[in-house]
């Protein structure tokens, strides 16, 4: 059984004023529900905030993107060994608008993923799929393919730190999720992958998530589907007594 979670990923959204104001009101509200782990994740510039405002609450604080060395001349990079130095604990990697604004590759993505496990973080390594792709044969190829190059000498033991997020790009920031039984078939693909990869039990144990528009009059539906163990959630986790409310609603 996978202890749900609800991941809400800021993006380039709040101040850091309005993070620390935020986690002030949700904290305490989130005790009550044990059953499920919480995560916000912001942008590097709010995180000793968030990990500040976050101490002596359930909410572990995550970033968005790391680079793949721990030191060095790479100006304007953020390091891994920084972020855990800081008392992050997960990193998002590869979301959808990194791969598509920033041009990051499968092979940037497995390099930040190794990078992170290194560092002890746990990586939230994202899957998207184009829109071009949803119907089509290739779907799966698709999807395969990215799972495969992104866990790339990644060992069983480190496969318990290990999530995975299933962001079809056509339902980000669209208002419109992709129907749960259509999800869940591309996220038992993304998990019978990892039981190729490793064995039955690294699959059974792993925690996959969706995410694209994720509300919370959806949030139920999707988290109902067998291979939804979680969800990642950009627009409703803006809002502190909407974070409040998906989280409620996927205990
Ligand atoms: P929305 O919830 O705004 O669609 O964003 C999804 C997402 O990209 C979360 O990482």
């Amino acid at each position: 059984s996978r202890r749900p979670i609800v991941v809400g990923n800021w993006k380039m959204n709040k101040l850091p004023s309005e993070a620390a104001a935020y986690i002030k009101e949700v904290g305490p509200m989130l005790v009550q529900y044990e059953g499920v782990d919480t995560v916000l994740a912001g942008q590097d510039v709010l995180l000793d905030a968030m990990v500040y405002a976050a101490r002596n609450t359930p909410i572990c604080i995550g970033a968005e993107n790391v680079y793949w060395e721990d030191r060095g001349a790479y100006t304007g990079e953020t390091s891994p060994a920084a972020l855990a130095d800081l008392g992050i604990k997960m990193v998002i990697i590869g979301h959808s608008e990194r791969r598509n604004y920033f041009r990051e590759t499968d092979e940037m993505v497995n390099l930040k993923t190794l990078a992170v496990l290194r560092n002890g973080l746990m990586p939230i390594v994202a899957i998207d799929e184009a829109v071009q792709l949803e119907s089509s044969n290739d779907h799966a190829h698709w999807i395969v393919n990215q799972v495969v190059e992104s866990l790339k000498g990644v060992t069983e033991a480190d496969m318990a730190n290990v999530m995975l997020a299933y962001e079809p790009t056509a339902a980000i920031g669209s208002g419109q999720a992709m129907s749960p039984e259509i999800a869940q078939k591309s996220l038992w693909i993304i998990r019978q992958t990892v039981a190729d990869m490793f064995n039955q039990a690294v699959a059974d144990n792993l925690r996959i998530l969706y995410g694209g528009s994720v509300k919370p009059t959806n949030v139920y539906d999707i988290l109902s589907q067998p291979d939804i163990d979680g969800v990642l959630v950009g627009d409703a986790a803006l809002d502190a007594s909407t974070f409040i409310e998906l989280v409620s609603l996927a205990e």
